[in-house]
């Protein structure tokens, strides 16, 4: 499907002679904004300052070539996805060849000629637009629009090394909506979806600091990880979702609550401070043994009446 009105680009042009970059910026205007570098040194101090969506690279210059950037750029973290043009002089085979080993995604000659410089750019904007739209697709859960369990798990695993790292506290609240069964039954599967929605929204504004990260885990199931945040801080987010919960007022004739309600599972791991969690455990076994905990606690709460919050590891 085309995509009818793309946000405009950022590119950047790296090149050591004056007059490429002069005509290159003009044909390169109509995908976006366009920034320039001199030299690979000022085109990686612009690159660690702002984020671009593709780079046409020279490959000759003093100093550092565009094949040594490239390299460079390969290596790091943050800039190895980032797409690179090379530009060069030299029309033979083993240099076209070099430049795809390198990583470059496609291969341009100069002297530049408009027409395929701006097809073979326009082509590759729009491979990467649609590559950014696949991934997003298949970390979002489709009904709700929160991540999914696949993106849920990746964080998990991202922030118990952090907080294993960093020493700081990490919190996770396994949600699993009351009597859900019952609710499906009395007002059918469409109304339990749109209830599920309305879930998510409250949870994704009781858990609403940037570094929070809210998920559907599975069908009435909802995972939150709150990184940097102790018990105090955990329970708060739990009590906001009962509260939002609560202001919804939701109908649910066959709960005795009468009205759409949660149950949640809150663990916390310590900082520094307090008990080590598991040192000895890989970031995939500490998440499997955070969702344990959790899911332990949510059981607990179901058992006690549900439509309330219980941490792991605590009598009450
Ligand atoms: P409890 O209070 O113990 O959690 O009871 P429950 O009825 O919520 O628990 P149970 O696990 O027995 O039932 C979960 C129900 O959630 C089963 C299914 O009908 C419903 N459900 C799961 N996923 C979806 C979904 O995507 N849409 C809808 N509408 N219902 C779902
Ligand atoms: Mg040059
Ligand atoms: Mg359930
Ligand atoms: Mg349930």
């Amino acid at each position: 499907m085309p995509i009818s009105n793309p946000a405009p680009a950022k590119l950047l042009l790296v090149d050591d002679d004056p007059s490429v970059i002069q005509a290159a910026s003009r044909l390169l205007t109509e995908f976006g904004r366009c920034r320039f570098a001199r030299s690979a040194a000022d085109a990686l101090r612009l690159l660690r300052s702002e984020p671009v969506d593709l780079v046409l690279l020279d490959a000759e210059m003093p100093e550092m070539s565009g094949f040594e950037l490239l390299a460079l750029m390969q290596r790091s973290e943050d800039l190895a996805e980032i797409p690179v043009v090379l530009l060069t002089s030299h029309l033979d085979e083993a240099t076209e060849e070099a430049a795809f080993q390198a990583g470059a995604v496609d291969y341009l000659s100069k002297p530049i000629r408009p027409g395929v410089l701006k097809a073979r750019i326009g082509t590759q904007l729009r491979l990467r637009r649609a590559l950014a739209e696949v991934r997003q697709l298949s970390r979002t859960d489709a009904l709700t629009g929160l991540a999914n369990r696949r993106a849920m798990q990746e964080r998990l695993e991202q922030e118990v090394s952090r907080s294993a790292r960093a020493g700081s506290p990490l919190s996770v609240l396994l949600i699993d909506v009351d009597y859900f069964k019952g609710f499906n039954d009395h007002y059918g599967h469409v109304a339990g979806d749109r209830a599920l929605v309305q879930l998510a929204a409250c949870l994704r504004e009781a858990a609403s600091r940037a570094s929070d990260l809210s998920a559907r885990w599975g069908g009435e199931e909802f995972v939150a990880v709150l990184s940097d945040t102790d018990e105090q801080g955990a329970l708060a987010v739990a009590n906001s979702l009962h509260q939002r919960l609560l202001a919804l007022d939701l109908p649910h004739e066959t709960s005795p609550f009468e009205r759409l309600t949660a149950s949640v599972g809150i663990v916390t791991r310590p900082g520094r401070s307090g008990p080590a969690g598991e040192p000895h455990l890989g970031a995939q076994e500490a998440v499997e043994c955070l969702i344990a905990e959790a899911d332990a606690a949510l059981y607990r709460a179901k058992a006690q009446g549900r439509n309330r919050s219980l941490q792991a590891g605590k009598d009450a």
